[in-house]
């Protein structure tokens, strides 16, 4: 390919791109507003994905799928992103809750749960806990075998869309005389209704306050033995490499975030006029613009990079997805705050998308690790050279 194409998206993912703005300007946008105020889940974005294939795009065509490659899925999460952070979770959590299924699970639990997953149902991703947050290998949640099932006790926190979700990945010890606490630590698929699975309360958040974010409980929560995924000591690792596939997409919403509080900025200083002008002939707004501009296109690069980085295996992949997920996070926290500044007092009500747009962006800094984990893995991969 010559270099003329390469930095050039396909005309698939243009269509795309088009067809996921139109469904999330006409379908989720008018409702971005409420949800916040309500901390309601969006169910009419749910709805709107699905219908259109566009809940978990990532799911392959084996499981009744659409087969969407990690570029497209990330089109999606930014496109809906960009008029409501937590619509966004809906693909994003779908992908963070099913990429240790489809690394490492079987044939026969891949066929059970990401067929519910492509026709509807939502899936979840539980590896933090109140006392293990960074720290992820230091988690308590136990699960013991007892003959042909597992047994799960213990409390997993800050989980997304729990409560909305019929499955969950979840990252419990099964071997606590392990060498190593990483090789004891394995990974299950559990249904909303096994037997001892909790729902806990919400927590009250700063911002994606359309996202429930609970605690989930294993009180003696008995599952099948075939609900393992891949063999017992493997799931932390696996739960690892997971983040490889969806850093960047927390990247990828990062992106939709700061490009909507762009778009907004945009037009307000076009509008909004001082001194006898709109304040977009003032060279001092102008030259913010253009530094923000600059940052979402840069962020842009990174994120779709990264994505077919990791898709394709290439060795730099893990770099690359906490780079992009931790400069598309931070642009989106000074893309977003910049847009407040430039819509002046209004910025600072809720009459404007940007306020909630500036509390939406923190949380990218924070989950999938905060990015000073996301430093710390990249100067690792740096050192070893
Ligand atoms: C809204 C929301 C949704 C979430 N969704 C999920 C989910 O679906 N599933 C899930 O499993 N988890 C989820 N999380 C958890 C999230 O991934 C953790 O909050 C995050 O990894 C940080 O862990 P912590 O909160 O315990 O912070 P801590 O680990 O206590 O960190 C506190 C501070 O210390 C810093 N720090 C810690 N260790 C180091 C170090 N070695 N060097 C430098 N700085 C360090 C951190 O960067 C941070 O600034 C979610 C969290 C939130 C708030």
């Amino acid at each position: 390919m010559d270099g003329y194409g390469l930095y050039q998206l396909g005309d698939e993912h243009d269509a795309l791109r088009e067809a996921v703005r139109d469904l999330a300007e006409k379908e989720i946008a008018p409702h971005a507003t409420e949800v916040d105020e309500q901390e309601r889940f969006p169910a009419e974005a749910l709805a709107a994905l699905n219908k259109a294939g566009f809940a978990a795009p990532h799911i392959a065509e084996a499981y009744d799928g659409q087969g969407a490659d990690s570029v497209a899925t990330n089109i999606v999460i930014e496109e809906v992103a960009r008029v409501c952070a937590s619509s966004s979770l809906i693909p994003a959590v779908n992908k963070l809750g099913t990429m240790n299924l489809i690394l490492g699970g079987s044939e026969e639990l891949k066929k059970q749960v990401l067929s519910q997953i492509a026709a509807g149902e939502m899936a979840s991703y539980a590896l933090s806990e109140r006392e293990a947050g960074s720290d992820t290998a230091s988690m308590r949640t136990r699960a013991r075998q007892d003959g042909d099932h597992w047994v799960l006790n213990g409390t997993k926190c800050w989980i997304t869309n729990a409560g909305e979700s019929s499955w969950y990945t979840v990252m419990a010890v099964s071997n606590p005389e392990a060498a190593k606490p990483v090789d004891g630590i394995s990974a299950f698929m559990v249904h909303k209704d096994d037997p001892g699975f909790v729902v806990g309360s919400k927590e009250r958040k700063l911002g994606i306050k359309g996202s429930p974010t609970r605690e989930i409980h294993f009180e003696n929560c008995t599952i099948p033995e075939d609900r393992i995924i891949g063999q017992p000591g493997q799931g932390l690792r696996l739960a690892l490499r997971t983040l490889d596939h969806t850093r960047h997409s927390i990247g990828a919403q990062a992106l939709g975030i700061a490009q909507g509080a762009l778009d907004a900025a945009v037009a307000y200083v076009k509008e909004r006029k001082q001194f006898g002008k709109a304040i977009a002939e003032f060279q001092g707004i102008q030259f913010m613009l253009a530094d923000m501009a600059t940052k979402v296109e840069a962020a842009r690069h990174l994120v779709y990079a990264a994505a077919a980085k990791v898709e394709r295996g290439a060795p730099d992949g893990s770099f690359a997805s906490s780079a992009a997920k931790t400069f598309a996070s931070d642009t989106a926290m000074e893309v977003t705050t910049d847009a407040v500044q430039l819509f002046g007092g209004a910025g600072y009500t809720r009459d404007f998308p940007v306020e909630r747009m500036m509390r939406d962006a923190k949380i990218t800094q924070i989950y999938e690790g905060t990015n000073q984990i996301q430093r710390l893995v990249m100067a690792r991969s740096l050192l070893r050279g």
